[in-house]
């Protein structure tokens, strides 16, 4: 068979593992530890399956009105995609060119960033977080670093630590001719958001999905905001790839998500607050927790391998994540569950280091 010489050369993203045999708890993709708002379920039992057989609408015009209305916004502002990861890769056709500057975004973040690079060949540099592995917004100065564009996840991923709105500011001032992404996956949780930069900004795009705050993964919806240009750029990748990257279903359960937000803005608050509780009883314990702001932990103990961890947490059926790679490997990273997961978490992560740093000792 033939295939393409652009198949032989990628290496596409991995996926956190979805287990089908085993009961685990699961900490490994971040999903929220709550279920959907009572009126996902409403609009799942009232759901007529005759709709079904007409195409659903390609501008998903209800929920762009809905989520025009919260953020005072117009729909025109507001573009939607299945899952945040359609939209980021997206991004890369409508504002990057092969044979120009690298795109720019940090050497650890979240690792689907140089996969669609790599898909449209498009050239990328990751300048390094600084050594507490915060963002070091002058590294994006054109003057250090000439891009032809700025990728930043806020809260970052896997690291957890949120970048202060005047640092994405700096950013957004020291690019003003070209975009700069800010991927929010993980705002709702206590990081803060460039939303009200839209107006001031128009190189300024937010991405943000319902997956980790919205509890709604399994719909796989996402959303970016910005200045109509950009969300009409998008517009021209989407249409000339697929009219309907949203389903009707979807369609009306983020609308329904998103009249919901006291319910949201609870569940959220409780998870910061286990994740705040967690950091706490583990730095007691002796780990390294970076501070996050996002619905997960990023932590590891001074000779313990990160691996190691991972393994032994897996075996007693705890899944986390653990990422290869120079800075990262001695970390695992566990998403916040419930009260009940996170203090099963944090006994059997204790034990297993003290085991490993006795059993060497
Ligand atoms: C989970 C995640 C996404 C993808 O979200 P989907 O909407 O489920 O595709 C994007 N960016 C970051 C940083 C994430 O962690």
């Amino acid at each position: 068979m033939k295939f393409s010489e652009l198949l032989k050369g990628l290496t596409p993203y991995t996926a956190g593992e979805q287990p089908k045999n085993k009961k685990y708890i699961k900490l490994n993709t971040n999903e929220n530890a709550y279920p959907p708002s009572p009126s996902v379920r409403g609009v799942l039992a009232a759901f007529d399956a005759d709709a079904l057989r007409l195409y659903p609408d390609p501008d998903a015009s209800e929920l762009k009105l809905t989520l025009a209305e919260r953020y005072g916004l117009s729909p025109e502002n507001i573009f939607t995609g299945n899952g945040s990861d359609e939209i980021l890769g997206f991004c890369f056709p409508a504002f990057f060119d092969r044979e120009s500057p690298p795109v720019l975004f940090p050497d650890v973040t979240y690792s689907f960033y140089p996969v669609y690079a790599a898909l449209y060949g498009i050239p990328y540099k990751t300048p390094p977080l600084r050594a507490d592995y915060t963002v070091d917004a002058a590294c994006y100065s054109p003057l250090v670093s000439p891009s032809q564009g700025v990728i930043i996840a806020n809260p970052n991923a896997p690291t957890g630590i949120a970048l202060p709105l005047y640092g994405i500011e700096e950013i957004l001032v020291q690019n003003r001719e070209t975009v700069v992404i800010v991927d929010e996956a993980y705002a709702e949780f206590g990081g803060v958001t460039a939303m009200p930069l839209i107006d001031e900004y128009d190189n300024l795009l937010v991405v943000r999905t319902f997956s980790k705050a919205y509890s709604l993964a399994g719909i796989r919806c996402g959303y970016a905001v910005g200045q109509k240009p950009l969300i009409d750029a998008l517009g021209v990748i989407k249409n000339s790839f697929n009219s309907y990257t949203l389903d009707s279903l979807t369609i009306k359960i983020a609308a329904a998500a998103c009249r919901d937000m006291e319910y949201y803005d609870m569940i959220n608050e409780r998870i910061a607050n286990i994740r705040d509780g967690a950091a706490r009883r583990l730095r007691a314990d002796g780990f390294t927790v970076l501070d996050s702001a996002a619905n997960f932990l990023f932590l590891k103990k001074d000779g313990v391998c990160g691996e190691r961890l991972f393994s032994a947490l897996k075996e007693r059926g705890i899944l986390t994540r653990h990422f290869k790679g120079s800075r990262t490997s001695d970390f695992i990273r566990a998403t916040v569950g419930t009260d009940t997961e996170t203090e099963v978490f944090c006994g059997a992560v204790k034990e297993i280091a003290d085991g490993i740093l006795h059993g060497k000792g």
